[in-house]
């Protein structure tokens, strides 16, 4: 006899009794989803590899055990009580709680009536996927269409009502007027920012972000960014830089990295008072280019550190609204560092000053 790895599954081959239930076995255990068959009284007549881990119970000592003493997830056994009193397909979810610091799971069961050859029903057969990830998907999908909204009703509401009031109101003296249109204008500006980083975040999170990666000087876009801010520094706190004296080339696509560079210093001087200092820095170290913008501004509390990088998490929801912030920056700077094989993290003293470090594979080493 052939060893079992080289035995084909020949469907012939398969008939032959004593070769079939092990061949079976092999199968069943193979499978990524569960399964579980059970007589009419309930009664696990077979389970296999997948379905016992999902459950959490050991199989030796799950056969011949009734589905409601092997589990206290009671859709699990109602599920098959369904299939077999009906003859007919159920199915339902069941939630399994886990400590606070992890993501409850969610298994789905979907339970079908099993016929001898005679037709009558003999059993059932449960199979058990886990949907944990697909369910949470789905939630933070859900999650963002109602930010996305709200977001963009804000704006929109604004619109409306001032030019509604505008059009009311044929004696508004040209100065009011004036005004209302000004703000009319910053609302619309506000829209256009939105929705072009909306873009450029569905851009980044479809695989073929960088299309055609080059290599380039990862100071060419920093300067822009920073030739960029240096217009409005008289308003605002003072930017130094120190960047090398010869090119840092790394392979990928500069105008994102020029996003990254503006988004972070966009953000040190938002949340610097006009008297503080923001230092640039670029450095090699080892294989990666290290990219950092440390500010003296208002620092970040622990608890929103890891979360500022979420999409539309704000540490102060009207402050960076009324600074013209959509709350999507840093989840662009998180996903073109990604798309670079490199990552980005943050030190932070409330109080004190933040310190954002982007770290990216110097092109030679990728
Ligand atoms: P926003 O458009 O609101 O600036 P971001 O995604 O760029 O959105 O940043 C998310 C949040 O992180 C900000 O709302 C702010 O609370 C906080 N944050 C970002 N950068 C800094 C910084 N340099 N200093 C203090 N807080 C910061």
């Amino acid at each position: 006899m052939l060893p079992a790895r080289d035995r084909k599954l020949d469907p012939q081959s398969m008939d032959t009794a004593g070769d079939t239930s092990g061949q079976l076995e092999m199968i069943l255990n193979g499978l990524v989803e569960g399964v579980v068959a059970v007589d009419l009284d309930e009664r696990v007549i077979h389970l296999n590899s997948a379905a016992a881990r999902l459950l959490g119970v050991r199989r030796a000592e799950s056969l011949g055990k009734q589905l409601s003493e092997l589990t206290s997830l009671s859709n699990l056994s109602s599920t098959v009580s369904r299939a077999l009193a009906t003859r007919c397909e159920a199915s339902s979810e069941a939630v399994i709680e886990m400590p606070a610091n992890e993501r409850n799971r969610v298994l789905e069961f979907e339970a079908s009536p099993v016929r001898d050859s005679a037709g009558r029903v003999s059993g059932a057969v449960l199979s058990i996927h886990e949907i944990t990830e697909l369910r949470h998907l789905e939630h933070v999908r859900q999650d963002f269409v109602a930010n996305v909204s709200h977001e963009l009703k804000t704006p929109i509401t604004a619109i409306r009502g001032l030019i509604e009031t505008i059009l009311s109101d044929r004696e508004m003296p040209d100065a009011t007027r004036r005004r209302f249109l000004e703000k009319v204008h910053s609302q619309a500006l506000r829209l256009s920012t939105l929705v072009t980083d909306l873009l450029t975040l569905a851009r980044l999170e479809s695989r073929d972000a960088i299309l055609e990666p080059v290599p380039f000087d990862l100071r060419d876009p920093i300067f822009t960014s920073i030739r960029a801010s240096r217009t409005m520094e008289e308003r605002t706190a003072r930017i130094e830089h120190d960047l090398p004296e010869t090119p840092v080339i790394v392979r990928g696509d500069p105008e994102s990295l020029r996003l990254v560079a503006s988004n972070l210093l966009d953000n040190a001087l938002k949340y610097t008072p006009a008297a503080g200092r923001i230092q640039v820095r670029l450095y090699s170290r080892g294989d990666q280019a290290v990219f950092e913008v440390e500010d003296n501004g208002i620092g970040i509390e622990a608890k929103d550190r890891q979360r500022i990088f979420e999409r539309f998490y704000r540490v102060d929801k009207a402050r960076s609204r009324e600074l013209g912030g959509t709350g999507l920056g840093l989840s662009i700077v998180k996903h073109v560092c990604l798309a670079h094989g490199g990552l980005v993290d943050v030190e932070s003293t409330p109080g004190k000053g933040s310190l954002f470090r982007v770290t990216i594979p110097l092109a030679e080493f990728r």
